[in-house]
């Protein structure tokens, strides 16, 4: 029995940082909040990580940290610590080298990784991945985010850029992405992908509560708005959470019968629907996979909630940041 290590974890949002401290058994000790200022710049947005930071170790001094891990969106060069590029909810943010920022201010060892591996590194040690050795994560909100741990390990890809699963290209003249690409699984089932698909349902039957929860102005219409419909029994809400289902569930089938994971992990804000969001998944992976990997794969929500990425930045530092 030694003292036990722990690790400052950030997990960087595009509203706000999650700073905590994390032991060698997954449990958060002090944890922060902090606005990540996105719309202020990059050099206020790193500011405002190293003010979290700051207050984090201010608050844990009796511990034995051994270094600080970082999950911020983009695809991050691990060895560096560089945003090598696709932040967009971060402006500027490509291109700034988190490693060097931090360690202009602190004295640690520092890891920094694409937010949704950290999240996934998370579940993977501590949540629903626990004890499996292959399983995909992916995140359905503002936008989608994807993760991939193979044999025990995160799999980063050639040049770190793996795991972008929010752009599988679903239909090859589809909606045109933020990233340059057309049709990619992103724009028909993240947040922005789950209004336009209600406005289109409603633009041919006008008779629903969100017509109403809008007041007429469809423009209105956010993914929260349909989940709240749907609770109150809403049917277009409801063909509209089934068919974003179906539709993550065909993405999923081609990394299913690539990578034949033993768990498919669906956490982020869309993910909270629950149940029936689940089996429309389930439906639409079932319909495009092929019969054995499907027959061996569990999809299931993702089970540590918000402190997933901060958990999972602070486990780099303190279990395998390979
Ligand atoms: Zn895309």
């Amino acid at each position: 029995m030694g003292s036990k290590n722990f690790a400052v974890g950030c997990d960087m949002g595009a509203t706000k940082i999650i700073s905590c401290v994390v032991d060698s058994d997954g449990k958060v000790g002090y944890e922060c909040r902090f606005p990540t200022e996105a719309a202020r710049g990059t050099k206020k947005v790193g500011e405002n990580l190293i003010s979290a930071i700051k207050e984090t170790l201010s608050n844990c001094k009796d511990k034995n940290i051994s270094g600080i891990g970082i999950g911020t969106p983009g695809q991050i060069n691990f060895e560096t610590g560089e945003v090598l590029g696709s932040a967009p909810n971060i402006p500027g943010w490509t291109g700034v080298n988190v490693k060097e920022l931090i360690a202009s201010e602190f004295d640690y060892p520092c890891v920094v990784d694409n937010d949704v591996n950290a999240a996934i590194w998370g579940e993977f040690l501590y949540g629903a991945g626990k004890g499996c050795k292959d399983i995909v994560g992916i995140t359905l909100g503002t936008g989608i985010g994807g993760a991939v741990i193979v044999d025990g390990k995160l799999y980063r890809g050639s040049k770190f850029c793996g795991g972008e699963l929010g752009h599988i290209s679903l239909k090859y003249d589809g909606i045109p992405c933020r990233c340059g690409g057309i049709g990619c699984f992103e724009e028909y089932c993240s947040s922005r992908g789950i209004k336009r698909m209600a406005i289109s349902k409603l633009k041919s039957k006008k008779r629903s509560l969100l017509v109403s929860m809008v007041e007429g102005d469809l423009k209105k219409i956010t993914s929260e708005l349909v989940t709240q419909a749907y609770h109150k029994g809403d049917e277009i809400a409801k063909a509209v959470i089934r068919e974003t289902g179906r539709l993550t569930g065909y993405a999923l089938s081609i990394i299913i019968n690539i990578l034949n994971p033993e768990k498919i992990i669906i956490g982020g804000g869309i993910a909270t629907i629950g149940d029936f969001l689940f089996n429309a998944i389930r439906d639409g992976a079932k319909e495009r996979s092929l019969p054995v990997p499907y027959s061996q794969v569990s999809i299931v929500p993702a089970k540590l909630g918000v402190m997933a990425g901060a958990i999972g930045a602070g486990s780099l530092i303190l279990k395998g940041a390979q």
